[in-house]
């Protein structure tokens, strides 16, 4: 397979076409990925933001205060009212804000970013990145999936790589279970999220600077011939780690 960044993407606004602005600078193919950066889905939806949009809450002045304490360093209670504003729990209060979005993604600070925003201080996510997706998609004059991505941070590991928040045109998954591996053995566990895959395969030519490449095409790779899922978030009652989590309290030393 192939992938490549579609160059020349102008600065993204309120109300532009992605669809259109894509296929401007590239002709699709059928089996290509369409793969797209969320920070221009936001703009494009206008999902900007600034800080004095979102004035405080007492529980917002109460956890930005206890950032400040363990960062040493202040915290703006809007950013942490903002942060609230777009989640529907909040996982960690510290040593950084872990929250999960209405949408299921559970990320640092709702994934609100403060870089590559435009002229706005804050840029929220996608409110229903599965529908941005597919709206993308159907503005296409080649029927091809088209995965929205963010940039998210991992338990366990250092280092930050795409993910997929929203997905269209393909499952989210291939399910291995009921196939066999080398020895006979029968796969048991294996679903592999290959909505992720592309994602972190894009982000590797997109970049998180000031490259202006917020499209990928992923070009002659097969889902093969596999059952689907679209299954990405976990439900909290089957997530013993973020269960874990509600029982846990940061503590400096
Ligand atoms: P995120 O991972 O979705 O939060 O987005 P990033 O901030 O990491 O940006 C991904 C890529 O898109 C980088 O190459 C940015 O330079 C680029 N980018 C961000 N906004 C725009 C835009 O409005 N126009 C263009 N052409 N590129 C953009
Ligand atoms: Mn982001
Ligand atoms: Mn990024």
């Amino acid at each position: 397979m192939n992938v490549f960044a579609v160059e020349g993407l102008p600065e993204v606004r309120p109300g532009d076409d992605l669809a259109a602005l894509v296929e401007r600078r590239v002709d699709l193919e059928p089996g290509d990925v369409l793969v797209v950066a969320s920070t221009v889905v936001s703009k494009a939806e206008g999902r900007t933001a600034d800080l004095d949009d979102f004035p405080p809450s007492p529980r917002a002045e109460e956890i930005a205060d206890r950032l400040a304490d363990v960062a040493g360093e202040e915290k703006d209670p809007r950013f942490a009212q903002a942060v609230l504003e777009e989640s529907t729990e909040l996982v960690m209060e510290a040593p950084f804000l872990l929250t999960a979005t209405r949408f299921g993604h559970v990320g640092v600070n709702a994934g609100i970013d403060r870089s590559n925003t435009g002229d706005a201080d804050l840029l929220l996510l996608p409110e229903r990145p599965r529908e941005s997706a597919a709206r993308i998609r159907d503005g296409l004059s080649v029927d091809v999936p088209v995965v929205v991505t963010d940039t998210s941070g991992r338990p366990f590991r250092h280092g930050q790589r795409g993910v997929a928040i929203g997905w269209a045109g393909m499952p989210a998954s291939r399910d291995w279970r009921g196939e066999r591996d080398r020895d006979g053995h029968e796969l048991e566990v294996t679903v592999e999220s290959v909505v992720d895959e592309l994602a972190a395969t894009a982000n590797l030519v997109t970049g998180e600077g000031d490259d202006g490449l917020p499209v990928a095409v992923v070009r002659d790779w097969e889902f093969g011939n596999h059952e689907g899922s679209d299954e990405l978030y976990r439900a909290v009652d089957g997530d013993f780690v973020r269960q874990a989590l509600r029982e846990w309290e940061y503590a400096r030393d």
